[in-house]
Protein backbone atom coordinates (compact mmCIF):
# COMPACT_ATOMS: atom_id res chain seq x y z
CA UNK A 1 0.00 0.00 0.00
CA UNK A 2 1.51 3.30 -1.01
CA UNK A 3 0.68 6.52 1.00
CA UNK A 4 -0.53 8.91 -1.27
CA UNK A 5 1.80 12.57 -1.68
CA UNK A 6 0.82 16.11 -2.76
CA UNK A 7 3.28 18.26 -3.11
CA UNK A 8 2.69 21.91 -3.70
CA UNK A 9 5.77 23.70 -5.74
CA UNK A 10 5.71 27.25 -5.21
CA UNK A 11 7.97 28.39 -8.13
CA UNK A 12 9.04 31.71 -7.91
CA UNK A 13 5.99 33.06 -6.40
CA UNK A 14 5.33 34.34 -3.06
CA UNK A 15 6.66 37.33 -1.12
CA UNK A 16 7.79 36.62 2.61
CA UNK A 17 4.10 37.86 4.32
CA UNK A 18 2.35 35.82 1.32
CA UNK A 19 4.15 32.48 1.83
CA UNK A 20 3.79 33.18 5.95
CA UNK A 21 -0.20 34.21 5.12
CA UNK A 22 -0.29 30.73 2.99
CA UNK A 23 1.55 28.21 5.24
CA UNK A 24 -0.42 29.82 8.58
CA UNK A 25 -4.11 29.82 6.80
CA UNK A 26 -3.44 25.93 5.26
CA UNK A 27 -1.19 24.76 8.51
CA UNK A 28 -4.28 23.54 11.24
CA UNK A 29 -6.31 21.37 8.42
CA UNK A 30 -3.26 20.48 6.59
CA UNK A 31 -1.77 19.03 9.83
CA UNK A 32 -4.52 17.02 11.13
CA UNK A 33 -4.99 15.09 7.83
CA UNK A 34 -4.25 11.88 7.71
CA UNK A 35 -3.93 9.15 4.62
CA UNK A 36 -2.28 11.43 2.65
CA UNK A 37 1.45 12.79 2.78
CA UNK A 38 1.51 16.68 2.22
CA UNK A 39 4.65 18.45 1.32
CA UNK A 40 5.30 22.22 0.81
CA UNK A 41 8.10 23.07 -1.62
CA UNK A 42 8.60 27.09 -1.09
CA UNK A 43 11.25 29.28 -3.02
CA UNK A 44 14.76 28.78 -1.31
CA UNK A 45 14.81 31.69 0.95
CA UNK A 46 11.73 31.26 2.33
CA UNK A 47 12.59 27.54 3.41
CA UNK A 48 13.73 28.36 7.32
CA UNK A 49 10.64 30.24 7.86
CA UNK A 50 7.93 27.66 6.21
CA UNK A 51 10.14 25.28 8.61
CA UNK A 52 9.63 27.24 11.65
CA UNK A 53 5.55 27.42 11.14
CA UNK A 54 5.64 24.01 10.45
CA UNK A 55 7.80 22.56 13.43
CA UNK A 56 5.28 19.85 14.82
CA UNK A 57 3.12 18.97 12.27
CA UNK A 58 3.65 16.35 9.88
CA UNK A 59 4.12 18.47 7.24
CA UNK A 60 6.91 17.92 5.07
CA UNK A 61 9.10 20.57 3.29
CA UNK A 62 10.71 20.42 -0.08
CA UNK A 63 13.51 22.38 -2.33
CA UNK A 64 12.72 23.18 -5.56
CA UNK A 65 15.90 22.81 -7.04
CA UNK A 66 19.95 21.98 -6.02
CA UNK A 67 23.27 21.43 -7.38
CA UNK A 68 25.43 18.29 -7.05
CA UNK A 69 28.53 19.71 -5.48
CA UNK A 70 28.84 20.04 -1.91
CA UNK A 71 30.83 23.25 -1.80
CA UNK A 72 32.53 25.52 -3.59
CA UNK A 73 32.71 28.22 -5.89
CA UNK A 74 29.38 27.56 -7.92
CA UNK A 75 27.81 31.97 -7.26
CA UNK A 76 24.25 31.12 -6.78
CA UNK A 77 23.85 27.60 -6.32
CA UNK A 78 22.80 25.67 -3.25
CA UNK A 79 23.98 22.50 -1.98
CA UNK A 80 22.69 19.32 -1.16
CA UNK A 81 24.56 19.55 2.38
CA UNK A 82 23.24 23.02 3.26
CA UNK A 83 19.55 21.26 2.36
CA UNK A 84 20.07 18.11 4.00
CA UNK A 85 18.23 18.49 7.31
CA UNK A 86 16.30 21.67 6.41
CA UNK A 87 14.14 19.45 3.56
CA UNK A 88 13.12 16.05 3.70
CA UNK A 89 12.36 16.56 -0.47
CA UNK A 90 14.10 17.78 -3.39
CA UNK A 91 12.24 18.37 -6.50
CA UNK A 92 14.72 17.79 -9.49
CA UNK A 93 14.87 17.54 -13.32
CA UNK A 94 11.70 19.83 -13.30
CA UNK A 95 10.27 20.95 -16.86
CA UNK A 96 11.08 24.55 -16.44
CA UNK A 97 14.78 23.75 -15.35
CA UNK A 98 15.27 21.38 -18.14
CA UNK A 99 13.80 24.18 -20.57
CA UNK A 100 15.58 27.10 -18.87
CA UNK A 101 18.16 26.75 -17.11
CA UNK A 102 20.13 23.99 -18.79
CA UNK A 103 19.15 20.62 -16.66
CA UNK A 104 20.17 17.87 -19.40
CA UNK A 105 19.41 14.03 -18.16
CA UNK A 106 23.07 13.66 -16.84
CA UNK A 107 23.07 16.86 -14.54
CA UNK A 108 19.71 15.37 -13.52
CA UNK A 109 21.23 11.99 -12.96
CA UNK A 110 24.02 14.14 -11.03
CA UNK A 111 21.75 15.80 -8.71
CA UNK A 112 19.68 12.95 -8.11
CA UNK A 113 22.68 11.22 -6.76
CA UNK A 114 23.99 13.51 -4.53
CA UNK A 115 20.43 14.20 -3.01
CA UNK A 116 20.53 10.31 -2.61
CA UNK A 117 23.74 10.54 -0.72
CA UNK A 118 22.70 13.61 1.44
CA UNK A 119 19.40 12.06 2.91
CA UNK A 120 17.61 13.91 0.65
CA UNK A 121 14.38 12.59 -1.31
CA UNK A 122 14.01 13.11 -4.68
CA UNK A 123 10.94 14.38 -6.50
CA UNK A 124 12.23 13.52 -10.13
CA UNK A 125 10.14 15.09 -12.40
CA UNK A 126 10.17 13.49 -16.19
CA UNK A 127 7.97 14.41 -19.23
CA UNK A 128 7.57 14.69 -22.72
CA UNK A 129 7.15 17.72 -24.77
CA UNK A 130 4.09 18.15 -26.78
CA UNK A 131 5.65 17.90 -30.08
CA UNK A 132 7.13 14.93 -28.92
CA UNK A 133 3.88 13.73 -28.01
CA UNK A 134 2.35 14.49 -31.18
CA UNK A 135 5.10 12.70 -32.37
CA UNK A 136 4.00 9.69 -30.67
CA UNK A 137 7.48 9.57 -28.61
CA UNK A 138 6.10 9.89 -25.45
CA UNK A 139 7.33 5.94 -24.02
CA UNK A 140 10.36 6.44 -25.77
CA UNK A 141 11.60 9.92 -24.09
CA UNK A 142 9.93 9.07 -20.44
CA UNK A 143 11.53 5.95 -20.33
CA UNK A 144 14.95 7.55 -21.67
CA UNK A 145 14.41 10.86 -18.52
CA UNK A 146 13.57 7.48 -16.33
CA UNK A 147 16.76 5.59 -17.34
CA UNK A 148 18.54 8.78 -17.29
CA UNK A 149 17.96 10.17 -13.93
CA UNK A 150 18.34 6.55 -12.52
CA UNK A 151 21.86 5.77 -14.19
CA UNK A 152 24.54 4.16 -11.89
CA UNK A 153 22.43 4.57 -8.98
CA UNK A 154 22.06 1.33 -6.68
CA UNK A 155 19.55 2.18 -4.20
CA UNK A 156 16.59 4.58 -5.13
CA UNK A 157 14.68 3.98 -2.06
CA UNK A 158 11.96 6.50 -0.91
CA UNK A 159 12.03 8.54 -4.47
CA UNK A 160 9.09 9.93 -5.89
CA UNK A 161 8.82 10.07 -9.46
CA UNK A 162 6.45 13.15 -11.29
CA UNK A 163 5.10 12.44 -14.40
CA UNK A 164 4.50 15.87 -15.49
CA UNK A 165 3.94 16.47 -19.42
CA UNK A 166 5.24 19.81 -20.46
CA UNK A 167 2.43 20.96 -22.38
CA UNK A 168 -0.16 20.66 -19.37
CA UNK A 169 2.05 22.51 -16.97
CA UNK A 170 0.32 26.00 -16.36
CA UNK A 171 -1.57 25.48 -19.40
CA UNK A 172 -5.12 24.20 -17.68
CA UNK A 173 -4.94 21.90 -20.02
CA UNK A 174 -4.17 18.76 -18.22
CA UNK A 175 -3.79 14.92 -19.25
CA UNK A 176 -6.59 12.86 -19.08
CA UNK A 177 -6.71 10.57 -16.08
CA UNK A 178 -6.12 7.22 -17.76
CA UNK A 179 -4.02 8.59 -20.38
CA UNK A 180 -1.58 9.52 -17.31
CA UNK A 181 -2.37 6.34 -15.66
CA UNK A 182 -0.70 4.22 -18.80
CA UNK A 183 2.24 6.52 -18.71
CA UNK A 184 2.77 5.92 -14.64
CA UNK A 185 2.45 1.94 -15.94
CA UNK A 186 5.43 2.65 -18.04
CA UNK A 187 7.44 4.24 -15.24
CA UNK A 188 6.86 1.95 -13.08
CA UNK A 189 7.60 -1.86 -15.45
CA UNK A 190 10.99 0.61 -16.10
CA UNK A 191 12.02 0.97 -12.55
CA UNK A 192 11.21 -2.67 -12.40
CA UNK A 193 13.53 -3.78 -14.93
CA UNK A 194 16.16 -1.42 -12.70
CA UNK A 195 15.84 -2.44 -9.34
CA UNK A 196 13.24 -5.15 -9.48
CA UNK A 197 9.23 -5.88 -8.62
CA UNK A 198 9.21 -4.73 -5.44
CA UNK A 199 11.12 -1.18 -6.07
CA UNK A 200 8.44 -0.78 -8.59
CA UNK A 201 5.46 -1.82 -6.60
CA UNK A 202 7.01 0.44 -3.91
CA UNK A 203 7.96 3.80 -5.78
CA UNK A 204 5.11 6.44 -5.84
CA UNK A 205 4.54 8.14 -8.91
CA UNK A 206 2.91 11.78 -8.97
CA UNK A 207 1.13 13.27 -11.85
CA UNK A 208 1.62 17.02 -12.42
CA UNK A 209 0.33 19.39 -15.04
CA UNK A 210 -2.79 21.88 -14.13
CA UNK A 211 -4.22 19.90 -11.26
CA UNK A 212 -7.22 21.78 -9.30
CA UNK A 213 -9.71 20.48 -6.77
CA UNK A 214 -12.18 20.03 -9.54
CA UNK A 215 -10.03 17.48 -11.75
CA UNK A 216 -7.81 15.30 -8.94
CA UNK A 217 -10.15 12.96 -8.35
CA UNK A 218 -9.77 12.07 -12.31
CA UNK A 219 -6.06 11.32 -11.70
CA UNK A 220 -6.04 9.75 -7.92
CA UNK A 221 -8.69 7.38 -8.79
CA UNK A 222 -6.09 5.86 -11.06
CA UNK A 223 -4.48 2.68 -9.86
CA UNK A 224 -0.72 3.49 -10.56
CA UNK A 225 -1.35 7.22 -9.65
CA UNK A 226 0.02 8.00 -6.08
CA UNK A 227 -0.09 11.95 -5.67
CA UNK A 228 0.16 15.06 -7.45
CA UNK A 229 2.71 18.16 -7.85
CA UNK A 230 0.58 20.83 -7.79
CA UNK A 231 1.62 24.24 -9.54
CA UNK A 232 -0.43 26.86 -9.67
CA UNK A 233 -3.18 25.65 -7.64
CA UNK A 234 -0.43 25.26 -4.31
CA UNK A 235 -0.69 28.64 -4.12
CA UNK A 236 -4.56 29.10 -2.98
CA UNK A 237 -5.04 28.01 0.41
CA UNK A 238 -8.36 26.37 -0.36
CA UNK A 239 -7.41 24.70 -3.45
CA UNK A 240 -4.56 22.93 -2.22
CA UNK A 241 -6.34 21.75 1.24
CA UNK A 242 -9.31 20.54 -1.40
CA UNK A 243 -6.28 18.96 -3.10
CA UNK A 244 -4.90 17.25 -0.49
CA UNK A 245 -8.61 16.39 1.53
CA UNK A 246 -10.26 14.59 -1.79
CA UNK A 247 -7.14 12.68 -2.34
CA UNK A 248 -7.14 10.87 1.12
CA UNK A 249 -10.46 10.41 0.74
CA UNK A 250 -10.17 8.60 -2.86
CA UNK A 251 -7.28 6.41 -1.77
CA UNK A 252 -8.64 5.21 1.40
CA UNK A 253 -11.67 4.01 -0.11
CA UNK A 254 -9.43 2.18 -2.74
C1 LIG B 1 4.43 22.17 -11.83
O1 LIG B 1 5.01 23.22 -11.95
O2 LIG B 1 5.04 21.19 -11.41
C2 LIG B 1 3.01 22.10 -12.19
C3 LIG B 1 2.46 20.93 -12.27
O3 LIG B 1 2.38 23.31 -12.43
P1 LIG B 1 0.79 23.53 -12.61
O4 LIG B 1 0.09 22.71 -11.57
O5 LIG B 1 0.60 24.98 -12.44
O6 LIG B 1 0.46 23.04 -13.99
Amino acid sequence: MRTPIIAGNWKMNTSLAEATELVSTMKKRLGRMSGVERVLCPPFPWLTGVRDLIKGTPIKLGAQNMYFERTGAYTGEVSPVMLSGLCDYVILGHSERRALFGDTDELVNKKVKAALANKLTPILCVGESLEQNEAGETIEVITRQVKAAFDGIDSIEGTVVAYEPVWAIGTGKAAKGDQANAVMKVIRSTVGKLYGDHVADEIRIQYGGSVASNNVAEFISQPDIDGALVGGASLKADEFLAIVEKTAEIKTQA
